[in-house]
């Protein structure tokens, strides 16, 4: 899990990151090593703040023409 605001791994007690998924209606089963949990915050730059709103990003592969393209030759 990933601090959306500051880009800090955010660290939660054992267990509690299968309960904020569970609370999300997400289930660690579906997830994948291409999913990255961002938290909209974190203790370490919302301090004094306990809760934060979770997403699932799913990392996907990009489209070939979404890449910026190498120039071509300038040799011709
Ligand atoms: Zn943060």
């Amino acid at each position: 899990m990933e601090c959306s605001k500051c880009g800090q791994p955010v660290l939660w007690k054992r267990g509690l990151t299968t309960k904020i998924l569970e609370l999300a209606g997400l289930d660690l089963d579906t997830l994948d090593e291409r999913c990255v949990i961002m938290s909209e915050g974190c203790p370490a730059c919302c301090p004094g703040t306990t809760s934060f709103n979770t997403q699932v990003v799913r990392l996907t592969q990009e489209p070939e023409d979404s890449r910026p393209r190498l120039p071509r030759s300038a040799c011709n």
